[in-house]
């Protein structure tokens, strides 16, 4: 499928290749053997063993990665083969091989992930999931559209959108990076999410396949149904470790007939996240209500410290705008806030897309990443507080700004960028693993989610059993259900890993 512009969404390099190979991460390597190559290729699926392809299909964005490979010339990982099916059937095959021979297969798609989900971590098959791509159909009377998994954002809004008029509502900042099925695996949030919903919010149902070739289909076509636990929901999010999602159903929208912009500027960031409060516990949901601490409102809308903006931008049926806006007017002014230039929203709606800032700040060998976590309204101030200092105290800790990004009636996203440069003596993974540490804890201490939207990945698996403690238990038996020979996606999730330690902090 290509945009209107007839260009097809594919990867995007985040940093350019070092220049030799070195690997970062290269424990419990497993190779695949050439006649399962020459066996999948008789079967008419691309495989591809091209050193460049391969060294590509063994990194993604996690920010540490892209500071190993700018200043120590190493790649995370590298597959051994890298493999591109084009339907579920091809998928089939290809899984039903490895479980026999026990070959991790690493699902991946638009490698935009940012806590290395999608690394090979011990060299066996990339199932690169790019070719199952397009649109399959368009429900147009139930707004239900049927799509390939590894259909990339900014193609399948464009055609969406130009085509049959409709819009899924999900604009993550990646959009243009990342994939639909990626977004599922990962439970993606868009920037318009307070209107329209999380990706798991929008899909009605999947097709899968799991380890051993079989092809399951998972929801349906009615948008509610009580038969017994909801098995789209269980392989949403799953991140690749339980099931291989080939396509999926999502509810559209008819492309909005109107839409309001406002700005507020408060002088305390808990005010604002109490207006934010406020706002969606009268039932208003502005599709955009990002409110950012001081630090950020100044870095990134020129605003004058103390103030702390506050960006609403709603669309749909212009009378539902309209009373949204007069809502978040009313709640701003409650909490003493004074209305700031509209067109602050026009220069973020500019720039909230620009992805390039990354790599000239990692150049300069400062370390930096973003944390994004949840709370309920109840504990997002002590959250914030408490991330904030344990952060600040890590030595060579430099920054920690923080804005709210998506809100509930019952709690909202903190989303926390933190920056710094190791002390002395001090090396760079051991410092990027003690900022992780002290935000996390103080975050699980306070009582918030490891991860509202970016996933656990590589980076967060050392964390998942003590967050979801007992339940831990019952994802590990899940796993080992649906996945015996433990060949899909080994290494994340904080899950036993059968091919042994990857050389990152495990649980
Ligand atoms: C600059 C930047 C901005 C970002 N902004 C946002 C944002 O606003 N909102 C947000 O939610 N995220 C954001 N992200 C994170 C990232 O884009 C998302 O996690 C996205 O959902 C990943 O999709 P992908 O296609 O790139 O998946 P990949 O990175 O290729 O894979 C991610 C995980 O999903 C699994 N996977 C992928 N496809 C499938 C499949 N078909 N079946 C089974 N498993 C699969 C992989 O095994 C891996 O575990 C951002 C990332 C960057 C670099």
């Amino acid at each position: 499928m290509t945009d209107s512009t007839g260009r097809a969404g594919r990867p995007t390099p985040p940093v350019p290749l070092p220049v030799d190979r070195r690997v970062r991460l290269d424990t419990g390597w497993v190779s695949v053997p050439v006649e399962f190559v020459t066996a999948w290729r008789n079967a008419g699926i691309a495989v591809s063993l091209d050193v460049d392809d391969r060294a590509e299909h063994g990194r993604d964005w996690w920010p540490l990665t892209q500071a190993w490979a700018i200043h120590d010339g190493l790649l995370p990982s590298v597959p051994a083969v890298v493999v591109r099916p084009t339907s579920a059937d091809q998928v089939a095959v290809v899984l039903r091989t490895c479980n026999e021979a026990i070959i991790p297969v690493t699902p991946m798609a638009g490698r935009s992930g940012v806590c290395g989900a999608s690394l090979p971590v011990h060299g066996g098959v990339a199932l690169d999931l790019t070719g199952l791509n397009g649109i399959r159909s368009v429900d147009r009377v139930s707004l239900l559209v049927d799509v390939g998994a590894g259909t990339f954002g900014d193609v399948f809004a464009d055609e969406l959108r130009s085509a049959h008029r409709l819009t899924l509502g999900h604009w993550p900042q990646s959009i243009a990076l990342s994939t639909v099925g990626g977004w599922l695996s990962c439970r993606s949030a868009g920037q318009y999410s307070t209107r329209y919903g999380k990706i798991e919010d929008m899909v009605v149902g999947l097709t899968a396949v799991l380890a051993d070739g079989t092809i399951v289909e998972t929801g349906g076509s009615a948008p509610r149904s009580s038969t017994g636990p909801d098995l789209t929901q269980l392989i949403v999010g799953s991140e690749g470790t339980l099931a291989v999602i080939t396509s999926a159903v999502l509810r559209a929208h008819p492309v909005p007939t109107g839409e309001g912009r406002s700005a507020w500027g408060f002088t305390s960031f808990l005010d604002g996240l109490d207006a934010c409060r406020r706002i969606m516990q009268r039932g208003a949901t502005p599709a955009v209500l990002r409110l950012y601490d001081d630090r950020e409102s100044k870095r990134s809308h020129a605003t004058a410290p103390p103030t702390c903006a506050l960006l609403v931008l709603d669309e749909g049926d212009p009378l539902i705008v309209s009373a949204t806006l007069e809502i978040v007017e009313q709640e701003a002014r409650a909490l003493g806030a004074t209305p700031l230039d509209p067109g602050l929203v026009e220069g973020w709606l500019g720039h909230r897309n620009d992805v390039s800032q990354l790599a000239s700040v990692l150049q300069n060998d400062i370390v930096v990443d973003t944390i994004e976590i949840a709370g309920s309204w109840a504990n997002l101030p002590k959250i914030w507080a408490e991330a904030t200092k344990a952060v600040l105290a890590v030595p060579g800790a430099m920054v920690c700004s923080c804005h709210q990004s998506h809100a509930y009636t019952d709690g909202a996203c903190l989303y926390f960028t933190v920056a710094g440069r190791p002390p002395d003596g001090r090396d760079r993974d051991a410092f990027y693993c003690a900022l992780w540490d002290a935000a996390t804890s103080a975050t699980l201490a306070s009582g918030g989610t490891l991860s509202h939207h970016h996933g656990i990945g590589l980076n967060r698996a050392r964390y998942l059993p003590a967050a979801l403690a007992r339940g831990f238990d019952v994802l590990r038996q899940l796993k080992t259900a649906l996945d015996p020979a433990g060949i899909l996606n080994p290494g994340k999730l904080g899950l036993p890993d059968r091919f042994g330690p990857v050389g990152w902090p495990a649980p």
